[in-house]
């Protein structure tokens, strides 16, 4: 199960003991996951403490300062995956030359087939560059900083 996944069951489920198997063990392996729990544990036993009267309903300045204490969240990719999947898309590119598909396409078009198989396999890179470099702005951002000095 994944974070998200985890975090949509979780707010089905208001009891720690009605959680279903697969989140409570995804909860016993992830700290990020485990920490958000504790956290809107916490914020409903503070629910359940506070009696609200009609003249203290106006919380929305209250709810606005805790939005905005929260930390976001976001789904981090790991670099080892971001590299993995460079490798395996430049391994393909390099290994396609070499597959029997390859060859009996050539065999079928002829040379004029691997123009187009090169635009194509040249789009996807492109493609990957561009998502990488597009989730990893902040990072360029001060690499860049840091080599303008
Ligand atoms: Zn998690």
């Amino acid at each position: 199960m994944k974070c998200d996944e985890a975090m949509r069951r979780l707010l089905e489920h208001d009891n720690a003991p009605g959680y279903p198997l697969p989140l409570r063990l995804h909860l016993r392996r992830c700290a990020h996951c485990r920490a958000e729990e504790a956290r809107l544990r916490a914020a409903l036993e503070e629910l359940k403490a506070v009696a609200l009267s009609p003249r203290d309903m106006d919380i929305s300045d209250a709810v606005m300062a805790g939005i905005e204490r929260l930390e976001s969240y976001r789904r981090d990719v790991p670099m080892y995956n971001w590299i993995g999947g460079g490798l395996a898309i430049l391994g393909g590119i390099v290994l396609i030359s070499f597959s029997d598909s390859f060859a009996w396409l050539r065999g079928s078009f002829g040379g004029d087939f691997e123009v187009p198989l090169s635009i194509v396999l040249g789009i996807v890179i492109t493609l990957y560059a561009s998502a990488f470099i597009a989730t990893h702005l902040d990072m360029a951002e001060s690499w860049m900083a840091k080599r303008r000095g």
